[in-house]
């Protein structure tokens, strides 16, 4: 029987069980479609690098003897969305039978169970074998009658299901679950950031059909020197030099944040996991592999929080996308309503730490965590953009951003829209946060350590407001709590100012 198989954009790992038998009978089918390109307006460098990831992929199955169908964006036959290309390769392989594997976003799941069920053949889902937990695994693990998940409670879970850490006595490792108080230290230059990883591929020919295509993009495309791996030997090269010379220090300067390196000790590798190039588990590995093998350079700290972010917080995140679709895109819990700054679209803002951080994710579709979740949507969270405004661009401008992992990111944990269901703090910080992190404050126009004078840093106001704004809500968090008390506790006088000097920079906010 002939038999259809799908691969989307995102599911490149060239290991599925799939691909271990060559049967004709099979046709793999990818696609280059508008209907994905066009959701959101993408990065450039997202587009094409998951195309050119598709092709590679493409290529290496016809070079394996599979037959494949693949749809270039450019092709006059291709009709531009998933049903419609699947109609297609159907027709010409005469199929019997589709099969997918189970995509991790509610919007495609939703194409292809309505694809399922009208295209008049057999159809089947499997498993991506991406994830180490199921996408209700982290319900299961809470219950369904609790308020509020913990990821720490689910972490340690992961720690014990996975033997990841831990001693032979079924103990974590080093008497202690998690190393993150060893893990915030500012970077000043020394030990030196590793270098940028420099299997850069010329993709200016596929550019070129992506604009020929009308394709829409923004940001820096990069094409003639393409800055991240396109297929698994790529990816494992860079996981294993970031094992080398990231890893040792990604523990310490986790949090640190620098305007000469774009990702100090971070993997970068959140693309090649997405894009399922490397496996969750195979990444974690290698990190305890290399602990074990040389505990004195690489710390159990650095580890052990390197560790906690892939089979911790992505889990996680997956688990609580899952478990809050459809509807959580929509979540607005403080009722933020400012729409997003034009400047975010090009980077034109006097504000040092935002100029960096978004000047940076528009010229390389990255920034770390800190830079994600303490800059770029700390500003948003206490100037009060509107949350889905914030998802629009956090989904389009980053190469790793896939809704499963940035939305539960952007409405939970950055802009606290969930009501705290993910989170259970507002993350957000004043200019001495980002003074004492970074370097940034250096090169400022605004001065971080005024709070209402003309050159005052802005985010010192609106902090102070958003905590008087919300103080009711706040107010009995027994993890911030004190910030409240001390917003609260101001003079009259003194509340008064920060108030209207927080409305004046909302009114002017395109001028920051
Ligand atoms: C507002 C906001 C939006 C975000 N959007 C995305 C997104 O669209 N896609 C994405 O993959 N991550 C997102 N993150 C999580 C995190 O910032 C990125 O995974 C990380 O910066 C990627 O860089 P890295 O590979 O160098 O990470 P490292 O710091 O080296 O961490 C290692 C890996 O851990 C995983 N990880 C770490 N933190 C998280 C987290 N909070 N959620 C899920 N996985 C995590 C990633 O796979 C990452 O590659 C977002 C975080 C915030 C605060
Ligand atoms: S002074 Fe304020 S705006 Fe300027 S870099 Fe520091 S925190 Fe950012």
């Amino acid at each position: 029987m002939s038999t259809v198989r799908l691969i989307l954009g995102d599911q490149l790992n060239p290991e599925h069980p799939w691909f271990r038998e060559v049967d004709p009978g099979v046709t793999y089918v990818l696609m280059e479609v508008r209907s994905e390109t066009d959701y959101v307006l993408h990065h450039a460098q997202k587009v094409l690098a998951i195309f050119a990831g598709m092709r590679r992929l493409a290529d290496q199955l016809r070079g394996a003897g599979h037959r494949v169908r693949y749809f270039r964006i450019g092709d006059a036959d291709n009709a531009q969305d998933l049903a419609g290309n699947l109609r297609i390769a159907m027709r010409e392989r005469k199929a019997r039978r589709f099969e997918h594997q189970e995509p991790d976003e509610w919007r495609v799941d939703q194409v292809l169970a309505a694809f399922r069920a009208s295209c008049g053949a057999e159809a089947a889902v499997v498993p991506s074998g991406h994830f180490l937990d199921a996408r209700d695994g982290v319900a299961r693990h809470f219950g369904a009658d609790r308020g509020r998940w913990l990821m720490e409670s689910y972490y340690r879970a992961m720690r014990r299901r996975t033997g990841l850490l831990m001693d032979a006595r079924g103990e974590p490792e080093g008497g202690k679950w998690n190393f993150d108080h060893d893990n915030r230290k500012p970077w000043k230059g020394d030990p030196p950031a590793p270098r940028p990883w420099d299997g850069a591929a010329d993709l200016g020919g596929l550019w070129r059909e992506i604009q020929d295509a009308g394709v829409p993009t923004f940001g820096e495309p990069s094409a003639s020197a393409f800055p991240w791996p396109l297929d698994r030997k790529e990816a494992l090269a860079h996981l294993r030099a970031f094992v080398k010379r990231g890893l040792p220090d990604f523990g310490d300067y986790e949090d640190a944040m620098h305007t000469s390196s774009d990702r100090l000790f971070h993997s970068r590798l959140s693309h090649a996991l997405n894009l399922k190039l490397l496996s969750p588990r195979e990444v974690a590995e290698a990190a305890v592999d290399a602990h074990r093998a040389d505990p004195g350079r690489i710390p159990l700290a650095a580890t052990e929080g390197f560790v906690r972010q892939i089979i911790g917080w992505r889990e996680y995140i997956r688990g609580v996308y899952w478990a809050r679709m459809p509807g959580y895109a929509e979540a607005n819990g403080l009722g933020h309503e400012l729409p997003l700054p034009s400047w975010f679209w090009t980077g034109k803002v006097r504000m040092n730490c935002l100029r960096h951080a978004i000047g940076q994710s528009l010229a390389t579709a990255y920034a770390h965590h800190i830079q994600r979740l303490m800059v770029i949507g700390s500003f948003c969270l206490v100037a009060g953009v509107r949350p889905r405004d914030v998802d629009r661009w956090f989904l389009g401008v980053y190469i790793d951003a896939f809704e499963w992992v940035e939305l539960p990111n952007v409405i939970g944990m950055s802009q606290h829209a969930d009501g705290g269901f993910l989170a259970s703090k507002p993350y957000c910080g004043a200019a001495a946060y980002v003074n004492k992190m970074s370097d940034y404050c250096k090169g400022c126009a605004y001065d971080p350590k005024d709070r209402l004078g003309p050159l005052a840093c802005p985010l010192n106001a609106l902090y102070w407001d958003f905590w008087l704004r919300h103080a009711d809500r706040f107010a009995n968090n027994p993890r911030i709590g004190m910030a409240v008390r001390q917003a609260i506790g101001m003079p009259e006088a003194e509340k008064r100012a920060v108030r209207a000097k927080a409305a004046a920079l909302r009114a002017d906010i395109e001028s920051l």
